[in-house]
């Protein structure tokens, strides 16, 4: 069998490892990268971010066409849902996406491998696909690999009534009664498209709160508005079980209650893919969730062999898993390779979108750091008035000393877009009176982050 030679080799094309050789193609690192599946762009682009993005933005169309429009003074006839068209359309944006990731890979002279890959040595990788086997031998190689849904002990998944998130993305029909089990991002976002088409959705989760991880008060206020929709909720209610009973699933929750519904969601949480890498023979061993352990540049303990993303500790986020790429292959290329896990923002794509980058509240008060707050409701900015989005606030909190910007917290119309300013100016070490002070256009959203900001010292203007 013949050997190829590479410079790097990146094993996973999601938005780790695809991101991670286009930047070094860029730099100069000759570079290939293996992928099992037959489409590039990993969970995110196939089964993740844009296929949900997709029907969330239908559904909501969808929602809105219904019941939302009439105050606007646009009355519609009998709306109808072609559920077969929306799935077309979401189908018809990932592979466009994808698609343009292999064009990418053409164009900047980046070798592609189909097949899964496993190290046989350090530096020496055998890649199985359809087409046989092949010998990589690697200077260096960087393990990208994401994650997958973890089980859940009890709850017997059948690929389609009782499925992930990949299977909710292609559910043929909506369900009379869907279960979701856990309230994390992937449970509300999901929850919120089958009820915006018509499912009756109850959320089991095990805390007491939704969204574990992000600031309390936006998470408790995202959750009030997603109840106003007909979410149900079932907090501190941990499932112990889902299995079909003649053919209709049917939950279990710790105490003996039992839930009859037409589909399951699990969506409590994704584990690491590190299983099936060859991780022995080259000596590398993963922590006790599954994990790489990485060091300096996500050099992980064997020369010449790095690791980003889902497989390593921190958010599973694709713009993290991206942003580590991108630090990882400069590092390589000898160039300043720096990044700050304190500006990685985190958006939850419901109606209205919760969003949070920096500390939360309950992050500060943990460390004993002084703070101050600021909060400005959406309902007394006039471009939400406006477009009849007046749900939500805008959280600011910053240091109660120096005033520098530790997190910044939004529920409310664009807040994963509006986020980006918190981001951008907490990256530059901005205080709460920078973001005051900078000119925001009148009327949009982010006059509401000027205001929170302003808020913090108790002057905002419209309050
Ligand atoms: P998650 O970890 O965010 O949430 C899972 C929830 O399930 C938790 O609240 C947990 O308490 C609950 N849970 C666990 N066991 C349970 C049980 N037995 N019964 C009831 N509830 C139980 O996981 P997720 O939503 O599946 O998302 C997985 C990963 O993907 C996360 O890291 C998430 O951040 C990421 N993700 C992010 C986005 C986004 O940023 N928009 C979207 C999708 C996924």
């Amino acid at each position: 069998m013949e050997i190829q030679r590479h410079d790097l080799v990146i094993i996973g094309a999601g938005p780790g490892g695809y991101v991670a050789a286009l930047r070094a193609a860029q730099l100069g690192i000759e570079v290939a990268c293996v992928e099992k599946e037959p489409a590039l762009g990993g969970t995110c682009l196939r089964v993740g971010c844009v296929p949900s993005k997709a029907l969330l933005e239908s559904s909501l169309y969808f929602a809105r066409a219904k019941a939302g429009l009439a105050e606007h003074g646009v009355q519609l006839g009998r709306v109808s849902l072609d559920l077969a068209a929306m799935m077309t359309r979401k189908d018809a944006v990932v592979k466009g996406l994808t698609d343009g990731i292999a064009e990418l890979f053409k164009r900047r002279g980046v070798t592609r491998y189909a097949g899964a890959a496993r190290f046989t040595a350090p530096g020496g990788l055998l890649v199985t696909g359809d087409d046989g086997e092949q010998r990589l031998v690697a200077q260096r190689a960087i393990i990208a690999t994401g994650s997958r849904a973890g089980a859940l002990p009890g709850v017997e998944l059948d690929g389609d009534r009782i499925g992930t998130s990949t299977e909710a993305l292609a559910w043929s029909e909506v369900p009379g009664e869907l279960v979701v089990i856990g309230a994390g991002a992937i449970g509300l976002e999901l929850g919120s498209v089958w009820s915006r088409l018509g499912a009756k959705v109850t959320v089991l989760e095990y805390l007491d709160r939704v969204l574990p991880g992000m600031d309390l008060e936006i998470a408790r206020e995202t959750q009030r508005l997603l109840k106003k929709q007909g979410l149900a909720f079932k907090l501190s209610a941990r499932v112990t079980g889902a299995r079909l009973v003649k053919g209709r699933p049917e939950v279990a929750l710790e105490g003996g209650e039992t839930i009859r519904c037409d589909r399951v969601l699990l969506a409590t949480g994704r584990v690491p893919n590190t299983e099936g890498l060859g991780l022995a023979a080259i000596g590398l061993a993963t922590d006790e969730r599954g994990r790489i352990p990485v060091g300096a540049h996500f050099a992980t303990g064997v020369p010449g062999v790095f690791a980003i993303g889902d497989v390593i500790a921190g958010p599973m986020l694709a713009h993290k898993a991206e942003e580590e790429g991108i630090a990882c292959v400069e590092a390589m290329a000898g160039r300043a390779a720096h990044l700050n896990y304190d500006t990685i923002p985190g958006v939850v794509y419901t109606h209205p979108e919760a969003a949070g980058v920096g500390k939360t509240e309950e992050d500060l008060k943990g460390a004993g750091t002084p703070y101050k707050k600021g909060v400005f409701h959406f309902r007394a900015n006039s471009r939400a008035r406006a477009i009849a989005e007046i749900d939500g606030r805008v959280k600011v909190l910053a240091h109660g000393e120096t005033d520098r910007v530790l997190g910044v917290h939004i529920v409310g119309p664009l807040a994963g877009e509006l986020i980006a300013e918190a981001a951008v100016a907490m990256a530059f070490g901005a205080s709460a009176e920078d973001i005051a002070r900078a000119c925001h256009a009148h009327p949009t959203l982010a006059e509401a982050i000027k205001e929170a900001a302003l808020a913090v010292d108790e002057r905002a203007i419209h309050a």
